[in-house]
């Protein structure tokens, strides 16, 4: 274990849009100091989670269809070599690891610094949920599947059902209750997003929602309290191109029978940005993944272990058959070494030879391990 978590400096340089992070730093701290100059990098959802992991699987969220995939926007790294080399890897030097790293997660090298281009965001964006009753999830879920398909790029809508937590906005007999909450972020004019959403009241009679023009900052943390450390955790994910019937009856089916209150369903929507860029252009090759499903099995007594992985690994299967093979190397589960090579596809055999020449001893193996030829 390498503790980076003191290194949290972030300079933003605004002219250029350029921010250099060090890899300590959460979302949160990225986010702060980049919005106090109206800009921002694609990031993940959750502000508590770390820049560095997020960064070298691959990384993405609310505006990675306008803006792409976090390592879209990498230009550079500062890495520590497993020979304790220290170098530079970017377009220009050393295109190999660059290549690598993006995506490729810890099997390198550690970083000791990132370098990210910055986009105008915010400071304020149209955002929020609109929830419906779970008895509506199969017309709500068919209409999100098929609005996403057509949205401008600035427009992202994420799907998540799950037991209602007790949102002021819901009315109190509905908390504890299957709901599914439609998550919505819009990166240009609000009033302009404002008219787009539109639509997605009417996919159903909703319970609730809780829309309006905030700053991006307090969006990036409005799902914090819903993932807070501490919990038993076990995930499972899917990509796939687009949400086919079966998989959405499979998502109601087991929606209808959460094993713990804590464990929910998301579909995030990719494409935009994140799909015009080359497979083979860095190590993350799933440019064809429109959606990525998580499986959250989440709970908190030793007790419920077996039903909660149970619940988890029945949903994955029931949904496999509708989804693309691949998966985000950053949604693997830790029993899960069997899909690394699903994780990368085209790009595998590149990344054993970018391990062979930077860890052929394996130095970097407590991760998603690509493991060097020599040890294969
Ligand atoms: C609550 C939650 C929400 C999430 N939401 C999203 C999301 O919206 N979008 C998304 O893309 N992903 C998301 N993820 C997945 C997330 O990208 C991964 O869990 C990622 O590994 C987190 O990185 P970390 O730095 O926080 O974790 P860590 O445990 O610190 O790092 C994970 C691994 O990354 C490698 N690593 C970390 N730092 C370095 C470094 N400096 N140099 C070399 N290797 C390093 C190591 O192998 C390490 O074991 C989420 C995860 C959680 C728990």
């Amino acid at each position: 274990m390498i503790d980076l978590s003191l290194m949290k400096r972030v300079q933003v340089d605004p002219v250029a849009r350029r921010a250099m992070v060090e890899p300590g730093s959460t979302l949160a701290d990225f986010d702060a100091v980049a919005q106090t100059h109206g800009l921002a990098t694609p990031l993940g959802i959750n502000s508590t989670t770390g820049v560095a992991g997020l960064t070298l699987g691959g990384g993405f969220g609310w505006l990675s269809r306008k803006y792409g995939m976090t390592i879209d926007n990498l230009l550079s790294a500062d890495v520590v070599t497993a020979d304790g080399r220290q170098v530079r890897a970017s377009e220009a030097e050393n295109g190999d690891l660059f290549w690598g790293l993006r995506g490729g997660g810890g099997n390198f090298g550690i970083v000791t610094r990132f370098e990210f281009q910055l986009h105008p965001v915010g400071p304020n964006v149209l955002s929020g949920l609109i929830v419906f009753p779970f008895s509506q999830a199969k017309p709500v879920i068919t209409q999100f599947a098929r609005f996403t398909q057509t949205m401008p790029d600035e427009l992202n809508v994420w799907m998540v059902t799950r037991k209602a937590p007790p949102l002021p906005f819901l009315p109190a007999d509905v908390h504890g209750k299957e709901i599914v909450a439609l998550a919505i972020c819009y990166v240009g004019d609000p009033n302009e997003g404002k008219k787009l959403v539109e639509p997605l009241r009417g996919f159903g009679q909703p319970l609730g929602e809780h829309i309006g023009v905030q700053p991006f900052t307090a969006w990036q943390q409005a799902f914090d309290p819903l993932l807070t450390p501490g919990a038993r955790n076990y995930w499972k994910s899917h990509n796939f191109s687009r949400l086919a019937d079966g998989a959405i009856d499979a998502i109601v089916k087991y929606a209808s029978k959460l094993p713990s209150p804590h464990c929910e369903i998301f579909v995030g929507t990719m494409g935009g940005q994140t799909a015009r860029v080359a497979p083979e252009a860095m190590a993350y090759s799933s440019r064809d993944a429109n959606y990525v499903m998580n499986v959250h099995g989440r709970w908190t007594e030793a007790a419920d272990d077996e039903r909660c992985v149970d619940w988890a690994r029945a949903f994955f299967d029931a949904s496999a058959p509708f989804a693309l093979g691949s998966v985000y190397v950053n949604f693997l589960t830790g029993d899960e070494a069997g899909r690394i090579g699903a994780a990368y596809g085209v790009n595998y055999e590149r990344l054993v030879a970018v391990k062979d020449r930077y860890d052929p001893h394996n130095l970097f193996r407590h991760n998603q391990n690509i493991k060097p030829s020599a040890q294969v």
